[in-house]
C-alpha cells in the first residue's frame, strides 16, 4: 500500500481582494510551522500571482479554482491552462458543486478540463464531487458519486487517475455548519476509492488522495483526519481566517 502523504487545501471561493490575501498570508506565515503534510490556497484568479509571489520561500501550494479546457480562443471571461501554468500554480479545483449549480459545469465539462490539466501541465486537479441533500434523502448518495467519478475520469489512464485528487463534499454539508459524520464522510470516501479499483487497480486506487470537505472546522479537523480513508480536507470558510486554517493543518 503506498503512503499518501495528507493534503488540505483552502477554498476562497469568491473572497479576498489582493489587499486582503496579503494580510491573510502575513499572519499565516508567522502561525505556519514546518509540517508534514500537504497545503494549499485555492483562491480568485486574479490573486493567484500575488500568492505564488507571497509564498514562494514556503511549502504551501497555490490553486485556481476553474480553467477552461480548450488551448486559446473566443472565450470571454475565460483562463486557460498555459495562463495558469505560467503563474506557476500547483493545484486546480474542477468541478466544484457551486460551479455545477450557478454555472453550468457538467461530467462533461469536468472531464475535459481533467484531461487537459493532465495532458498540458504539472497541475493537479483537485475534483470534486458529492451529492445533494435530495438525492442523499432518497438513499441514492452512493449511485450519485460513483456515476459521478466514473463519467469525470472517461478516457484516463490509470497512471493519470493516480494523480488526482478527488474531494467528496456532500452540498448539503457545503457552509451549511452541517457537517457529515465522520463514518458518513469515510463510507463515502471509501466508495470512491473502491469505484477507482473497479475502474483500474488496487495500485492507483491507492494513489488517490481523497478529501473530505463541507463545514470543516478546527473543531472537527481532527476526527475526520483520523479517518482511515479520508486523506486530507478542502476547507471552504475556515480557511479565510489564518488561526482557524492553521488550526485545521495542524489537526
Ligand atoms: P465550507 O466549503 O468549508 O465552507 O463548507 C467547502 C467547499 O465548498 O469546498
Amino acid at each position: 500500500m503506498s503512503i499518501r502523504i495528507p493534503f488540505i487545501a483552502g477554498n476562497w471561493k469568491m473572497f479576498k481582494t489582493k489587499k486582503e490575501a496579503l494580510e491573510f498570508v502575513e499572519t499565516f506565515k508567522r502561525l505556519y510551522k514546518d509540517t508534514d503534510i500537504k497545503t494549499a490556497i485555492c483562491a480568485p484568479f486574479t490573486q493567484l500571482d500575488t500568492l505564488k509571489e507571497a509564498l514562494k520561500e514556503t511549502e504551501i501550494g497555490v490553486g485556481a479554482q476553474n480553467v477552461h479546457f480548450e488551448d486559446e480562443g473566443a472565450y470571454t471571461g475565460e483562463v486557460s491552462v498555459a495562463m495558469l501554468k505560467e503563474i506557476g500554480v500547483d493545484y486546480c479545483i474542477i468541478g466544484h458543486s457551486e460551479r455545477r449549480q450557478y454555472f453550468n459545469e457538467t461530467d462533461e465539462t469536468v472531464n475535459k478540463k481533467i484531461k487537459k490539466l493532465i495532458a498540458g501541465s504539472e497541475i493537479t486537479p483537485i475534483l470534486c464531487v458529492g451529492e445533494n441533500l435530495e438525492q442523499r434523502e432518497a438513499g441514492k448518495e452512493r449511485e450519485v458519486v460513483s456515476n459521478q467519478i466514473k463519467a469525470d475520469l472517461t478516457g484516463l489512464e490509470a497512471s493519470e487517475a493516480a494523480k488526482l485528487v478527488i474531494a467528496y463534499e456532500p452540498i448539503w454539508a457545503i457552509g451549511t455548519g452541517k457537517t457529515a459524520t465522520p463514518a458518513q464522510a469515510e463510507e463515502m470516501c471509501a466508495l470512491i476509492r473502491e469505484t477507482i479499483k473497479q475502474l483500474y487497480d488496487e495500485d492507483t486506487c491507492d494513489k488517490v488522495i481523497i478529501q473530505y470537505g463541507g463545514s470543516v472546522k478546527p473543531e472537527n479537523a481532527t476526527e475526520i483526519m483520523n479517518m482511515d480513508e479520508i486523506d486530507g480536507a478542502l476547507v471552504g470558510g475556515a480557511s479565510l481566517v489564518p488561526e482557524k486554517f492553521m488550526g485545521i493543518i495542524n489537526f
